[in-house]
């Protein structure tokens, strides 16, 4: 099985991404927390990374698909992934497609999870509260939506085009999401 999960931030992606891999035996890859445990362990990658996550911005393609080809060739990425927050732009699927072309595999799908904004800004508000993530304040939250309008949101046509998208109502209960999300997966591997 090898999913990517989308949706802008806030959407339930880690949450969800969890449900699943315990289902499939898979690993979740996230960009998003592989950055972070490089910031907390002060590694180069994350002071490198550090100052584009704390402005919402994206860290450089260059940097976030060697990170994302390193931990694919891995072991335990034999089964299948899911990855969680990756690709984010279009030349990071230019780049996954040719990662999965060298490990000779395929995508099953891009899972998107629906969610409208006010439900959104709530979650991350919530999530400010209780994890202090430094990158859940107003203007930076802000920031990461538009990029996520600009840059990421195009990516939903071009996995559409190639009919590997589902969409699924990411809004209501967690494990009633997580039931629509099972739904749409064997819909995408029938
Ligand atoms: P997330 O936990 O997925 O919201 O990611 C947190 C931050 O990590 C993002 O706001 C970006 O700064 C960085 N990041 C995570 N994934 C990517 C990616 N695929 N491309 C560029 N930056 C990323």
């Amino acid at each position: 099985m090898r999913l990517i999960f989308m949706g802008p931030p806030g959407a339930g992606k880690g949450t969800q991404a969890a449900a699943v891999c315990d289902r499939y035996g898979i690993p979740a890859i996230s960009t998003g927390d592989i950055f972070r445990a490089n910031v907390s362990a002060g590694t180069p990658l994350g002071i490198e990374a550090q100052t584009y996550m704390n402005a919402g911005d994206y860290v450089p393609d260059e940097v976030t698909n060697a990170m994302v080809r390193d931990r694919l060739s891995q072991q335990d990425c034999r089964r299948g992934f899911l990855l969680d927050g990756y690709p984010r732009t279009l030349e990071q699927v230019k780049e996954l497609d040719e990662m999965l072309a060298e490990l000779d595999v395929q995508l099953n799908g891009a899972i998107v999870l629906d969610t409208d904004a006010d439900e959104l800004l709530k979650r991350l508000l919530e999530r400010a509260r209780t994890e202090g993530r430094a990158d859940d304040t107003e203007d930076v939250i802000r920031r990461r939506q538009e990029l996520y309008a600009e840059q990421t949101a195009p990516l939903l046509a071009e996995y559409d085009a190639r009919g590997l998208l589902a969409s699924v109502n990411g809004i209501g209960r967690v494990d009633h999401v997580t039931d629509r999300v099972h739904t749409a997966i064997a819909r995408l591997t029938r």
